[in-house]
């Protein structure tokens, strides 16, 4: 049987995505607008150099944006972020900035990379940027290295710019953490609020919404889908007999039957009780009425046991097209008739019957 993911699910990966791509352009700009500031201020303190350095900043990340305005990446629009933010931190440590608080700008890094990247790899990227500022500190004489720090200044510096970073370390991996729980609890209770306890099938609710869909496949796209709907036949005599739990293995082992069947884009439903709906897309009344023969003949040669004993189970069906009905309520009420139908001429039988049933061809897919 098949089990499409959750339309729920995706809705909230986009809504995620679209969150992330929200933030990084509201990021983007408020980073081009301090460039602007900060490189104005730099300016008009005579740091020509230092302001066409800052202002240069703006065009990547005004690249960036373009980018992934065109090509809606968002895995680039975020690597491309945390280049440029890496490389503009690193200029402004090593330049100094304005009267050497450069350095003062690492602390917006750690957070922004472990919310942009995973834990891994934040942490790698944040290795190799202490790296590069152990660099940058102890070797002032290097090209491009134009500031020189106190010993104090650097011992707090990494202790307080460590510190951060373990902070934010934890707070995102708890952060995870609690995402996840969150989204496997609501899978949980998604996966229960369509599904049957006993059988593992759809449940009545998910099997209407199945319905309610391939209905609508159908007046758009005029794909034609079949339905049959199966009952087990005196299954009352059966739990009066072998007992209750006797009467729940054989719905149990039936489905278990049922989904080696039916076709992988056929669904199966519990429909209520000892009643069950097979939707089965893009088939005619024909190949419905074959697959519920087969499915009939394969439980009437099944034999099923509870506790040593063996359990008289056979299935009666009522099969019906949607070629046939006006409309679900129509389909679903003829599927009944018909059940009913094959339940008075003696059970153990599909309804309605034409004369290709009996010799059980093979059900092939509708092409
Ligand atoms: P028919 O061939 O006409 O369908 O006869 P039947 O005995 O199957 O039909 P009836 O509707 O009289 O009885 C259905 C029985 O199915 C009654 C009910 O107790 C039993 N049943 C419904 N749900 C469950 C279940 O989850 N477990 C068990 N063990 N029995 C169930
Ligand atoms: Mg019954
Ligand atoms: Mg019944």
């Amino acid at each position: 049987m098949s089990q499409p993911t959750s339309s729920g699910q995706i809705a909230a990966g986009e809504r995620e995505d679209f969150q992330v791509s929200r933030l990084l352009t509201w990021l983007s700009v408020t980073a081009i607008a301090f460039l602007v500031g900060i490189g104005a201020k730099a300016w008009f303190a005579g740091h020509t150099t230092h302001a066409w350095v800052l202002w240069s900043f703006i065009g990547l990340i005004g690249l960036n944006m373009l980018y992934f305005a065109r090509t809606g990446d968002q895995t680039r629009q975020k690597g491309g972020l945390i280049v440029i933010v890496g490389l503009l931190f690193t200029y402004l440590m090593a330049s100094g900035g304005e009267s050497n608080t450069g350095p003062l700008w690492f602390y917006v890094f750690p957070p922004l990379l472990f919310y942009l990247t995973d834990l891994k790899t934040g942490t790698a990227v944040l290795l190799f940027c202490y790296l590069i500022a152990v660099v940058v500190f102890q070797f002032p004489g290097l090209p491009l290295v134009a500031a020189e720090y106190s010993m104090d200044f650097k011992i707090r510096f990494f202790a307080t710019l460590t510190f951060e970073s373990i902070f934010c370390f934890v707070l995102e991996a708890s952060r995870l953490k609690a995402r996840n729980e969150l989204v496997a609890l609501a899978e949980t209770h998604e996966y229960a609020a369509r599904t049957d306890e006993l059988t593992g099938l759809s449940n009545r609710r998910d099997m209407q919404n199945r319905l309610a869909m391939e209905f609508s496949r159908y007046l758009r796209s005029g794909h034609h889908f079949s339905i049959a709907l199966i009952d087990l036949d005196l299954f009352k005599t059966i739990n009066d007999q072998f007992g209750h739990d006797a009467g729940d293995e054989v719905l149990r082992e039936f489905s278990a039957l049922m989904r080696t069947v039916i076709r992988q884009t056929d669904v199966a439903a519990r429909w209520g009780g000892e009643e069950f709906l097979v939707l089965l897309p893009d088939t005619s009344l024909l190949q419905a009425l074959t697959l519920a023969e087969r499915l009939r003949s394969r439980v009437a040669r099944q034999p099923f046991r509870f506790r040593g004993q063996s359990l008289p189970v056979t299935i009666s069906a009522g099969v019906c097209s949607i070629a046939k009905a006006g409309s679900l309520d129509d389909l679903l009420k003829q599927a009944d008739v018909n059940l009913y139908s094959a339940k008075e001429s003696g059970r153990n039988r599909i309804a309605p019957r034409v004369r290709s049933q009996e010799t059980d061809p093979p059900v092939k897919p509708v092409s």
